[in-house]
């Protein structure tokens, strides 16, 4: 079995990574390019926006391939008692409206409650092939419950896919961010999933996702040469979403059941705080549709992280969310409890030695990522008004490089 796994791998990872170049142009005519227009975004060149397809194609030339060979050899029955084939047609469905949707977003830009309705129709086509939420639980509180009306569960599960995918289409804020987190939770899942001796459908998907993700990253991770856009930024949630539900389907333990939720906690932690700040600053619920710079990525770039900083930040959140879903699986609440506890004093203990390393290099050239700019602290930027002697740290926050034109924190220090 899992050698047919790691070919699933191989041959995600090899279509997405020789497809993506080809996405880049084809983004450049079909007009599918993200141009700097306000301050939100953190780019300031234009940057095709249509990894997505890649991504996309990878992850589907592989499953299918897996699911034909597997069922030659019989290795996996898809019209068992479980029905998958059923299922399967529904998420391939499901996957067809999320990308086109996506798509004529990319290409022209989409209302956003155009977009929720797409979101909402591709969750009810695959709620309504057999993709369900049986069980709920609060761990430590409620003993697993099954959820005996399909009304409550289906909504339960449009709900849930729904708000897993706009949890991740709002971290794509930075070079290199949803994809990498995407693919850090769908690790930890895997491991999860493999412990839990999870149906073979999820970790095949699981393992599709994965390679195709790897095979894009390379071009995404910053400086990016092309994004994911909202084509693949609404995928891969909308994946995540469905395989973390097939993956548990099978199982009745309180504390598994909440599993996917603990690996997913940093996008939904984040997609839970833009509702509660735009509702608070809007004082409308219309106010949850308006874009802002309040999200984390923001927030760390804010605090003078470079993007790359701000990302490998994020990275490890989100791994430390994975392992400490392993842990409580795999050795219970305490010794999750005390890796949590480790995970945020070195957390802290890593803050304080950021804010000493920011003084220590305070006098240091400092290089763009982009276009190999480098800014001199002795010379200055004199066509920008910057006298000689203006270490980086005091540059106006609005500066920006004066070849490429990207922000400062496209800038790391040159040692
Ligand atoms: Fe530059």
């Amino acid at each position: 079995m899992w050698g047919n796994i790691a070919i699933a791998f191989l041959i995600a990872f090899i279509v997405s990574f020789m497809a993506t170049p080809y996405t880049i142009k084809i983004a450049e005519k079909v007009g599918a390019v993200d141009i700097p227009k306000d301050k939100r975004r953190m780019h300031h060149r234009a940057m095709p926006k249509f990894g997505g397809p890649a991504v996309i194609l990878g992850f589907l030339v592989s499953v299918i391939y897996l699911l034909i060979i597997m069922s030659i050899e019989n290795s996996i029955d898809l019209f068992s008692s479980e029905d998958y084939i059923t299922k399967l047609i529904g998420i391939f469905l499901g996957i067809i409206v999320i990308a086109i949707t996506g798509i004529i977003d990319d290409i022209k830009t989409i209302k956003p409650l155009t977009k929720l309705a797409g979101q909402l129709l591709a969750a009810i086509i695959v709620v309504s092939f057999g993709v369900r939420i049986e069980h709920i639980s609060v761990p430590f509180i409620t003993e697993t419950l099954k959820i005996d009306s399909s009304i409550i569960s289906s909504l339960l599960t449009i709900i849930w896919i729904v708000a897993v995918t706009n949890a991740i289409n709002l971290t794509d804020g930075l070079d290199g961010l949803s994809s990498g987190i995407t693919l850090i939770s769908c690790i930890s899942l895997l491991i999860i999933f493999a412990l839990n001796a999870s149906p073979l459908i999820a970790i095949i998907l699981i393992t599709a996702l994965i390679g195709a993700l790897l095979g894009f990253l390379p071009f995404n991770f910053a400086p990016a040469k092309t994004f994911i856009g909202d084509t693949g930024a609404n995928f891969l949630g909308f994946m995540l979403a469905i395989i973390s539900i097939l993956g548990i389907a099978k199982t009745y333990t309180a504390v598994v059941i909440v599993l996917p939720v603990i690996v997913l906690g940093l996008p939904i932690m984040d997609v839970v705080l833009a509702i509660i700040r735009r509702i608070i600053k809007g004082k409308s619920i219309k106010a949850v549709f308006q874009a802002d710079k309040g999200h984390l990525h923001h927030k760390l770039v804010a605090k003078g992280f470079t993007q790359r900083q701000a990302v490998f930040i994020l990275y490890g959140i989100s791994a430390a969310c994975g392992m400490f879903a392993i842990i409580l699986f795999d050795s219970g609440i305490w010794k999750a409890l005390s890796f949590l506890l480790m995970f945020i004093a070195a957390l802290a203990l890593g803050y304080k030695n950021f804010e000493k390393d920011k003084s220590f290099y305070k006098d240091a050239k400092h290089e763009c990522m982009v276009c190999k700019y480098i800014y001199n602290p002795k010379v200055g930027n004199k066509k920008a008004g910057i006298e000689p002697g203006t270490s980086f740290d005091d540059l106006p926050k609005n500066w920006v490089c004066p070849v490429c034109g990207e922000g400062k924190d496209m800038f790391e220090i040159q040692e």
